[in-house]
């Protein structure tokens, strides 16, 4: 019935008109599948409808494009409310920060803006998923099933961000970085904020490596030393070639050289072709202050995920 319905008042806009094809859209969003109202003048059509009644009728082009706008609308104001909840994370974390440095607190307001900006994203997800429907729509006129189109392809889309590590989801997002900035620039005066991945636990799917070497402008800084391997101990740092070490190490890497060769030894980091010499060793304890605070936070979410695995085991 309602196919024929519909090819009827398709060959009636084209014999018509314009103005006819407006008001049959009109009558069409009101009246969607009954054409025997001249039958049962006394009976309020709306008493026969019910969810079948709608089911798999193509609603007209406009009608369906009006409803997704609708939808559109309500997140839109959904997304507003979720932004005074940034503005607010901002303003606590840096009020945490001047109150008392690297406050615990400020990891559990971190982790609340976290979920936030996770709903902000999926929100950004499901709009962009309703203006491709809504395109398709205005390219090819009446579709059928438009809500359940909308639904499969949403849900495909926020499953694959959801799933994303914390890293992946974060490390670009504007919002994080003013509020990790913000907070960094409470007690660093003279020091631009670290990248973002930092503060993002790697994820399995993120790049091995990347937890310990964080891009800096254009050079990667890591906090292990590449003699031995492990967590800078007494770091320094060659003038000649801004490369970092383990003092102890680098200074019998030189001794070992000279005595073999009388001459200084090639950094060594892979691909450097400097020869140093002791005199060129500085030390640098600031980054060994990032190196412990680096080391610290690893040890410390190592801890929360055994905590937390133990805590599953229990249950
Ligand atoms: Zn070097």
């Amino acid at each position: 019935m309602s196919r024929s319905n519909a090819a009827a008042s398709s060959s009636r806009r084209q014999t018509n008109g314009t103005q006819q094809h407006s008001d049959d859209e009109a009558e069409r969003q009101v009246k969607p599948t009954l054409d025997d109202e001249d039958d049962d003048e006394d009976d309020d059509p709306r008493s026969h409808w019910s969810r079948a009644t709608f089911e798999d009728v193509p609603m007209s082009k406009a009608a369906s494009i009006k409803v997704l706008r609708e939808i559109q609308d309500k997140f839109n104001q959904v997304a507003d409310n979720l932004s005074k909840g940034v503005d607010l994370a901002l303003e606590t974390g840096k009020a945490l920060e001047e109150a008392s440095p690297d406050d615990e607190l400020i990891e559990e307001v971190e982790k609340n803006l976290w979920t936030i900006l996770e709903q902000k994203e999926v929100l950004e997800i499901q709009k962009g998923v309703i203006d491709e429907v809504i395109n398709e729509l205005t390219n090819h006129g009446e579709m059928v099933g438009v809500e359940a189109l909308y639904h499969t392809r949403a849900e495909k889309k926020v499953n694959e961000y959801t799933s994303k590590s914390l890293r992946a989801k974060f490390k670009d997002n504007e919002d994080y970085r003013n509020f990790r900035q913000d907070i960094w620039e409470v007690n660093h005066d003279n020091e631009a904020c670290p990248p973002l991945s930092r503060w993002l636990p790697r994820g399995d799917d993120d790049e091995e490596g990347s937890d310990d070497e964080i891009e800096m402008g254009q050079t990667l800084v890591t906090f292990r030393c590449p003699i031995t391997l492990h967590y800078f101990e007494d770091a320094c740092v060659s003038t000649l070639c801004n490369h970092h070490y383990s003092y102890a190490a680098i200074i019998m890497h030189i001794e070992q050289a000279s005595r073999s060769r009388n001459v200084g030894a090639k950094c060594p980091v892979a691909g450097c072709n400097k020869v140093l010499t002791k005199a060129d060793i500085k030390r640098d304890p600031d980054m060994q202050r990032r190196t412990d605070a680096r080391q610290k936070k690893t040890q410390q979410r190592e801890e929360d995920s055994i905590a937390n695995e133990s805590y599953i085991d229990i249950e």
